[in-house]
């Protein structure tokens, strides 16, 4: 059977820390988009800074609650579609032991590891760009990327590479991947080495405003593939039911133009491929 959209291997559901929404909300709405397959990733992110805003644990799911969902759903929606048992997990340095124990603990199909803090700060806030220019913290944000997959094994694809534009004070505009090559360069090789992938991550395309890009850029992605990378995974990154594969029409173009012919699903942490 053929579907017009790929897989959602990146949406959120209540049990996220910074989301409301349903489980069976995000399923019903993937039905009615036609999707073949979804992987829900909750938020976990252990070692959190906490500030005002969020509160100690606000990121660490639940995971048996959650998983305990899920399975009821997976069973529920058997042969109508496929539901896929995922995490976004938040990297970083002084927790590699911890986060390998807990991936290991859990019968996970898909690992997203995730780049949401860098060196305890976090990238979301103001405070991040402040008293330096965009460019050092930018580099900032890749070289702890590029630490933490080096020190890190156990996930399969890397999230939103350059999610950080989002937040950034003048946003992509001024942000081109020639002024990063280097340390991107290194990411991507990295990545390819170890044989993960990258989340083709379409939030930044359907946000208001509309970054008119995916994280990562197309230039990144397209650089992907020339050196070789063959792993990507879509992801809307919903915290919305009505978020679920939004942009990605555009996303399989993009991925299209950069060369790639394949997309891939997860299941028991194998890849499996799809023709775009
Ligand atoms: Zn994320
Ligand atoms: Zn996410």
């Amino acid at each position: 059977m053929s579907h017009r959209l790929p897989a959602d291997f990146h949406m959120h559901t209540h049990h996220s820390g910074d989301c409301d929404t349903p489980m069976e909300m995000v399923i019903k709405q993937a039905l009615e988009k036609k999707l073949p397959a979804i992987c829900i990733t909750e938020h976990m992110d252990m070692d959190y800074i906490i500030c005002e805003t969020d509160p100690a644990g606000k990121f660490e799911v639940n995971t048996d609650e959650y998983q305990d969902e899920l399975f009821l759903y997976k069973e529920k929606y058997k042969g109508i579609i496929d539901i896929y048992f995922g995490i976004e997990l938040g990297l970083q340095p002084q927790i590699v032991k911890i986060n390998a124990d807990y991936i290991n603990k859990y019968p996970f199909d898909f690992v997203i590891g995730s780049n949401h803090l860098v060196h305890k700060k976090d990238p979301y806030y103001s405070s991040f760009y402040e008293g330096r220019t965009e460019h050092e913290a930018f580099m900032e944000f890749f070289e702890s990327t590029l630490e933490n997959i080096q020190l890190f094994d156990d996930f399969d694809v890397l999230g939103h590479l350059d999610y950080l534009v989002r937040y950034a004070p003048n946003l992509n505009r001024d942000y081109r991947y020639k002024d990063y090559s280097d340390i991107i360069d290194e990411i991507l090789k990295t990545l390819i080495s170890k044989g993960k992938g990258l989340d083709v991550n379409t939030k930044a395309l359907y946000s208001e405003p509309s970054l008119g890009d995916l994280n990562p850029s197309k230039d990144i992605l397209a650089r992907f593939r020339e050196l070789g990378g063959e792993i990507i995974t879509f992801g809307s990154d919903a915290h919305k039911a009505e978020n679920v594969a939004l942009g990605f029409d555009t996303a399989v173009e993009m991925a299209k133009a950069c060369g790639f012919k394949h997309y891939a699903l997860f299941s028991n942490r194998k890849a499996k491929f799809v023709k775009l």
